[in-house]
């Protein structure tokens, strides 16, 4: 069978298991500027990274298991460690092709560079990824945590390059699975000295970005503004409560679930607020005519299609990912426009909730509540404020002026450990960690 891209995660185990491949890296040298891989018969992934350049960015290593037990890739994303170890959650997924599960981790680990230098963060950026197998019941919680704990013991393995945390299809337990087996995670449960559910502080975090916009635009404030809100979830319903106790006129939202729909119905009763429950993938409330649109739902929601039909002039949202195409999707709100503010600026909250709780916690902590005030050099309110300054000077879609002033953040080194990211890569490599189980 010749290997491809196109290769189903499963295919792909069959392939590795044939090889006697239970573990591989893809690493960038920075000395001789060339990717290596750990196996020659692997070289098809190294041929593609290096033909991509939209996802691919010298990511310093990437690390990849077959599970023992289950059919199952286990991976973590190291994009760049410079600020500090790699931190990001883990993502459980199906994949249908492994293209899509290395796209995807190199994506988001990437993200989570932009997203971590540019909260001043000294944390460096990475994802993990954990394949589905549609096979498995992972409703069954013994299988869960036969999954998550096996997890744990390969991000031991890479001797803390990489911090994991929760993400999309993980819930607080699998992190404490994760923690019986490695000290490299956070977001651990509360019980264990985690830090808790961070949506309170996104929803804050989200008004910030709101705040600092409108006071960029016109110097006004969010009083008297009608808002339209995506998701009535964890985030969206703490964006509403602070959204009144700002003063808006009016918000109308959207949910896809009845049940959450009432919830917040009874919750804002009183309140200038209409909800509605609509059909998967239903976009229309991104349509009201309203000064704000609030993405709190799911990703790839501004494209093509939708932009174009936007009454706002404003989009500031918690969602992750909103631009389904992040460069054209930009250049598409910059010329009609409407300002962005960037998701990965103004969600922040969700990782710096928990990126330091080893350092303990203090009441209204000054650590975290910074992000939120009006002076600190990396808050919300002041980044919000200094990419929508630099994009209407330079001329540049929002997005694009955040990833670079993040680029350039991304590159400062930490102040006490330095690269030791790379070197800790390095050391793996040298160790022949592929071999190592
Ligand atoms: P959640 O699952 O609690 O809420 C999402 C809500 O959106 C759900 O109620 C769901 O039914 C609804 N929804 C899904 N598709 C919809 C659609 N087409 N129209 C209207 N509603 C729809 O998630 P959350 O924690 O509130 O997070 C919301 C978004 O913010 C996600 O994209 C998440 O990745 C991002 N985010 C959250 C945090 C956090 O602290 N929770 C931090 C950073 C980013």
């Amino acid at each position: 069978m010749k290997a491809t891209m196109r290769f189903s995660p499963q295919d792909f185990i069959s392939f590795l298991k044939e090889r006697k491949i239970q573990r591989f890296f893809i690493a960038y040298d920075h000395e001789e500027k060339q990717i290596k891989v750990s196996h020659p018969d692997l070289d098809f992934i190294r041929q593609s990274f290096s033909n991509d350049s939209r996802d691919y960015a010298e990511h310093e290593g990437v690390f990849v298991q077959v599970s023992k037990k289950f059919d199952i890739l286990h991976a973590a994303f190291v994009h760049r460690s410079l600020r500090g170890q790699a931190a990001g959650g883990t993502r459980f997924w199906i994949y249908d092709t492994i293209e899509d599960f290395f796209r995807d981790g190199l994506r988001l680990s990437k993200g989570m560079t932009h997203k971590n230098a540019l909260a001043g963060l000294w944390w460096g950026g990475g994802k993990g990824v954990i394949t589905r197998d549609p096979k498995i019941n992972v409703k069954n919680p013994a299988i869960r945590k036969q999954i998550f704990q096996e997890y744990g013991d390969f991000v031991t393995s890479l001797q803390g390059c990489y911090i994991t945390a929760e993400d999309v299809g993980t819930v607080t337990e699998d992190i404490g699975h994760i923690f019986d087996r490695t000290r490299f995670v956070i977001c651990i449960p509360e019980e264990v000295g985690g830090s808790g559910n961070p949506s309170a502080k996104t929803a804050e975090g989200t008004i910030r970005g709101m705040e600092s916009a409108l006071h960029f635009m016109n110097g006004s404030t969010l009083e008297g503004k009608s808002v339209a809100v995506q998701g009535l979830g964890n985030v969206g319903r703490f964006t509403l409560q602070f959204l009144f106790e700002k003063g808006v006129s009016h918000v109308i939202a959207t949910d896809i679930s009845e049940e959450v729909v009432q919830q917040a119905k009874k919750q804002f009763s009183g309140q200038p607020f209409e909800a509605s429950v609509v059909p998967r993938g239903d976009n229309s409330v991104l349509f009201q005519n309203v000064d704000i649109v609030a993405p709190c739902a799911t990703g790839g929601i501004l494209n093509q299609e939708t932009i174009p039909q936007l009454k706002a002039s404003l989009v500031c949202g918690a969602a992750n990912n909103q631009l389904e195409d992040p460069e054209k999707d930009d250049r598409r709100l910059f010329d009609r426009g409407i300002l962005y503010v960037p998701d990965f600026l103004v969600n922040r909250m969700g990782i710096v909730y928990c990126a330091n709780e080893q350092y303990g916690y203090v009441t209204n902590d000054p650590l975290i509540n910074q992000h939120l005030s009006d002076d600190w050099e990396y808050s919300i309110y002041r980044m919000t404020q200094k990419v929508l300054e630099k994009s209407k000077t330079q001329g540049k879609p929002a997005g694009v002026v955040a990833i670079e002033l993040a680029d350039e953040l991304s590159f400062q080194l930490h102040p006490i450990h330095q690269a030791r990211g790379r070197q800790i890569i390095q050391s793996l490599i040298t160790n022949v960690w592929q071999k190592s189980i």
